[in-house]
């Protein structure tokens, strides 16, 4: 009796079920109100809403059953779907396909089951009656039957969309975005070159700015005229998806050409520029990715179109093209922000190297500079160069610094002990003078380890000191007023004005590298490294030049009267254990032997 519909026909059948997620689900009342009714309305004992899956009829809603599944075989629903028509059996026990059924073997007598149909013409399973008697069914049932099966199916298909379209827009969501990828994805195997682009109407910072000052009802206007104004741009045969708040996206036609789809882009944008009543407060961008279907994720692709769309803030071309490059760049500051947290709990990425610092009129070593290191256990050796400004724009800047303070100040007190170093330099982020606890930590702690508070200097870049200039003034004269030595570092880079500088309580100023490394080449460099040395003198400060590399930079400095020196020519940043012997190594060439440390102990 059954016939069955080809493989291929019930794959897609049984893939368009699934999509609707609907097979073992939770009883729902909207189900099955429409179940009641058509128990009443055909005076039957047993309806249910029947799905038909690989091999069980599965009910969404009953009444008069109390399992919730039946085997496929010889199950009527089964043949509705198949079919996709009504079926009708007045007496089960009549028809010799049915008689030996489980259902017959239940006590039903009675079948009659309408095809539960979708838009695209595939059969879920059927809205049907049962009966444990045997009956006919006139014309109007039949219709009745019909009918409610097609409310089962409006139902359905409400439910669906209520989870794919956004409410706001109207337009389908990023589900929808999804899906369609993976349909696509089916339908063309071959993994054809798409371009895909995604519309970002504002930064986040605007968004919240509008909604602060005109509310959320501002966003939305904003949201359904650029869904408006898009859907006109592209036309009914582009479709347009709201994937996220204030982002829509949509695939570019097969064989657009990239330079093309951008300008065309551009000049969507320039006129909703031009024409939106949000003009003035709202910056839309587009991210642009080219894809494979099928081999991108969907999600992937929407985060790449994403992240093209956000950089496209900077600069001047509101549109750009994904970047992999940019993207690797990202993805690893991301990561170095993401992990650093864990290699401050973990004590064997983290580390402190120590680089000595000369004094130029007697050649001696007279303290050192404490650098941080971090071997991270996939990335390996991470530059502080790379991850500190990463760091100081997240909230570890805080913990970073204590922990790099703490072991300094240990260090510094073995070595302050064994007659080694007496001054110690530590490195802070900018962030770290706006804590108001600053001070009081660092004074703390320099108690706690039993050390005198001119025995650290604490070195802020000039550019840290430009940024926040009020708040972290008071920070700075509570640390020199504890007796703590301050030190300009990277002096030369930071653009400050004199007049500011000269109100910075620093004692030491440190000409950056980049003026010192190729002093000897460049007449320029050895001007202005000897004015910023006199400067510094007149101001009645100390003066340090970085990278010194050559004995011929020496030379000149020495000459320009530069205090002191910290470069490759006399050491690198080196281990407690390594800066201790060449410690020892320097002091038998400038001193007595007697005179050496006794002890050296490498704590950090
Ligand atoms: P900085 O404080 O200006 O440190 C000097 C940098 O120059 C160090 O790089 C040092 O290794 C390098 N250097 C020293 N002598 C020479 C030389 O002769 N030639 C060359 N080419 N380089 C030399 P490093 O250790 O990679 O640190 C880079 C920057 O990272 C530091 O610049 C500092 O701003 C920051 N940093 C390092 N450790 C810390 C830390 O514990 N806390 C904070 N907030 N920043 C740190
Ligand atoms: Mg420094
Ligand atoms: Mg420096």
């Amino acid at each position: 009796m059954s016939q069955h519909p080809p493989a291929q026909l019930e794959a897609a059948r049984l893939d368009a079920l699934r999509k609707l997620d609907l097979l073992d689900t939770p009883p729902n009342e909207a189900f099955d109100r429409i179940v009641r009714m058509a128990a009443q309305l055909f005076g039957l004992p047993i309806a249910a809403v029947s799905l038909t899956d690989v091999d069980r009829q599965w009910f969404k809603s009953r009444v008069g059953v109390d399992h919730c599944a039946i085997p496929r075989e010889k199950a009527p629903c089964a043949h509705v779907a198949d079919t996709c028509s009504m079926l009708v059996i007045p007496d089960l026990l009549e028809e010799p396909f049915y008689r030996d059924s489980n259902l017959a073997a239940t006590g039903v007598r009675f079948y009659a089951g309408a095809p539960l149909m979708t838009r695209d013409g595939f059969c879920l399973g059927a809205m049907c009656v049962l009966g444990t008697a045997p009956r006919e069914i006139s014309a109007s049932e039949r219709t009745g039957l019909a009918d409610l099966a097609a409310m089962v199916m409006a139902q359905i298909e409400l439910q669906h969309a209520m989870g794919r379209v956004d409410p706001v827009s109207g337009v389908p969501n990023r589900n929808q975005f999804v899906d369609d990828l993976s349909d696509l994805a089916i339908e063309r195997p071959d993994g054809e070159a798409r371009l895909a682009a995604l519309v970002s109407l504002a930064t986040p910072e605007q968004i919240s700015s509008a909604v602060r000052a005109m509310g959320a009802g501002f966003v939305d206007d904003i949201v359904c005229e650029a869904a408006r104004m898009l859907r006109a741009a592209l036309g009914p045969s582009c479709k347009l998806y709201h994937v996220a708040p204030t982002q829509f996206a949509f695939l570019a036609e097969p064989g657009t050409d990239l330079a093309r789809f951008c300008d065309w882009l551009a000049a969507w944008v320039a006129l909703r520029a031009d024409t939106t009543t949000a003009r003035f407060v709202t910056t839309a961008t587009v991210g642009v990715a080219p894809f494979a279907i099928g081999r991108s994720d969907p999600f992937e692709l929407l985060r790449d179109m994403y992240s093209a769309a956000h950089d496209a803030i900077e600069g001047s071309h509101r549109v750009r093209v994904f970047s992999a490059e940019q993207n690797a760049a990202f993805m690893r500051r991301f990561r170095i922000a993401n992990e650093f947290g864990a290699a401050l709990e973990d004590d064997s990425q983290l580390r402190l190297v120590f680089q000595p610092k000369i004094e130029l009129a007697t050649g001696r070593c007279i303290g050192a500079e404490a650098l941080l290191r971090w071997r991270h256990p996939v990335l390996g050796e991470v530059s502080p160069g790379e991850f500190i400004p990463v760091i100081e724009q997240t909230s570890l800047a805080r913990a970073t610094t204590r922990w790099v303070l703490e072991r300094a100040l240990r260090q510094l007190a073995a070595w302050r002990r064994a007659g080694l170093v007496t001054q110690l330099a530590v490195n802070v982020s900018a962030v770290n003078l706006l804590e108001p606890d600053f001070c009081a930590h660092v004074l703390t702690r320099l108690r706690a380890h039993d050390l005198p508070p001119e025995a650290l200097a604490i070195e802020i870049t000039e550019s840290a000191l430009m940024s926040n200039r009020t708040l972290a003034a008071a920070t700075l004269e509570a640390l020199t007023a504890g007796g703590v030595q301050l030190a300009i570092d990277d002096f030369g880079t930071g653009y400050s004005s004199l007049a500011y500088l000269q109100s910075v309580p620093a004692k030491v100023v440190k000409i950056d590298q980049s003026f010192v490394r190729d002093l000897d080449r460049d007449e320029r460099k050895r001007a202005l490294v000897a004015t910023m040395i006199k400067l510094s003198h007149d101001l009645g400060q100390l003066v340090v030049a970085e990278g010194v590399e050559t004995a011929t930079v020496a030379r000149f400095l020495t000459g320009a009267g530069c205090d002191q020196v910290q470069g490759y020519l006399y050491a690198r940043p080196m281990a407690p254990q390594q800066f201790e012997e060449w410690i020892c190594a320097e002091w038998t060439l400038v001193r007595p032997r007697s005179a050496r440390p006794s002890e050296a102990l490498a704590v950090a």
